[in-house]
């Protein structure tokens, strides 16, 4: 594998590899009935290191490596419909069009639209996927990010409005006549999408949903912190994710890669973090983190440094997870205890941990 790894990513993987490593019983490297090895596979994807573990599938070892190489490659392709900086995937074809409607073939992209769509209603307007010329103004991946001009951030706030998008279901003028087709318009020709929040979840449930499909009774699916566990651990008991212990809100790295504790996610169930300490950079001081507040085109402002959402669903974890941040904890927790298939581990910036009343969790001492 050929990528260029700037420090930040180096960073993150060693930091990915400690939590998944730590957790007991995790990284057991084995067997299930079949003693086979297992399959372990790492590609830099979406923006992040992202893992395959298989410990139990039907076939041999060379299928299971197949199996696994065959998820990354679906894991690219709808990358490269869904991502904003691919020139030519779907959503760049939505933000050139300029206000014009676009034509879209795969119901995969729809559906991660339509639930975007959903949480904007759902968190109030805070979680905005047209938050798109933002995101790439601030460029909190780029490892060079810099305060925007203030003006600039203002001007582009006014374009910010998932209320203009708008998902039309009709027929194909341009491909296969007669087949149901989408159209998808983005009403305000100055702005742009971006699904950071939303698509690496939608990514990981095809990822292991693919996994099963072909075979697969045993594995977890950690594409940057967004975790699928399929089946059990190996003793038929359930996957225990570990959760890093963020960074201080003053920004100390001390104890970067240590663990607050361990949840535990139930078979074929999600756990997907979101945290201030993720991706952000320091200027004249402060610390900005890449969640940002719609209203105000700024990092927003809150009282949580990370938060773990577990349910059986990870493009809602993901999607849940960016909101309980921009919510914060009071308004978060209240959320997920308002839904039925969603828990929650908070951790506050003053360092405390907040579950909700469903989470399996045990904090290491
Ligand atoms: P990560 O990408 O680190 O897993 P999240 O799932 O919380 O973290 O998504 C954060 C990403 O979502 C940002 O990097 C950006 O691309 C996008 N984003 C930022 N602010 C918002 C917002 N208010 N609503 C929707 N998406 C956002
Ligand atoms: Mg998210």
């Amino acid at each position: 594998m050929k990528f260029k790894y700037t420090w930040n990513i180096v960073r993150r993987m060693i930091a990915m590899v400690l939590v998944l490593g730590m957790v007991p019983g995790m990284a057991a490297c084995g067997a299930g009935n079949n003693q086979k090895q297992m399959v372990e596979q790492q590609d830099f994807l979406l923006n992040t290191v992202c893992n395959l573990k298989l410990q139990e599938w039907e076939g041999t070892y060379e299928e299971g490596e197949a199996l696994a190489v065959q998820a990354f490659d679906l894991a690219r392709e709808l990358e490269n419909k869904m991502s904003r900086t691919v020139a030519g995937s779907d959503i760049d074809r939505i933000n050139q069009a300029a206000g014009q409607p676009v034509e879209i073939t795969d119901s995969r992209v729809v559906d991660v639209l339509d639930k975007s769509i959903s949480y904007g209603e759902l968190s109030g307007g805070k979680f905005d996927i047209t938050v798109g010329k933002l995101v790439g103004m601030w460029n909190f991946s780029s490892g060079e990010a810099v305060v925007p001009e203030e003006e600039k951030i203002r001007q582009e706030v006014l374009h910010v409005g998932y209320e203009n998008l708008i998902i039309e279901a009709g027929e194909s003028l341009l491909e296969t006549p007669g087949e149901e087709h989408w159209y998808v318009t983005l009403d305000d020709p100055q702005a742009h999408l971006d699904l950071g929040a939303i698509a690496k979840g939608y990514i990981v449930d095809q990822v292991s949903g693919f996994l099963a499909e072909n075979g697969v009774t045993r594995g977890i699916v950690d594409f940057g912190g967004n975790i699928s566990c399929i089946g059990t651990k190996a003793d038929g008991s359930p996957w225990l994710i570990g959760i890093k212990r963020p960074v201080s809100a003053t920004g100390t790295e001390v104890g970067e890669n240590q663990l607050v504790g361990v949840v535990q996610v139930e078979p074929n169930c999600s756990a997907v973090t979101s945290g201030t300490y993720e991706r952000k950079f320091e200027q004249d001081g402060v610390l900005y983190h890449h969640i940002l507040d719609p209203e105000t085109g700024y990092p927003c402002d809150t009282d949580v440094s990370g938060v773990t959402i577990i349910g059986s669903n990870p493009t809602d974890c993901d999607a849940l997870s960016t909101i309980c941040l921009l919510l914060g904890k009071d308004k978060g927790m209240a959320l997920i205890e308002s839904l039925g298939d969603a828990e929650a581990v908070f951790i506050t910036n003053d360092g405390e941990i907040h579950c909700s009343s469903g989470v399996k969790f045990e904090a290491v001492q």
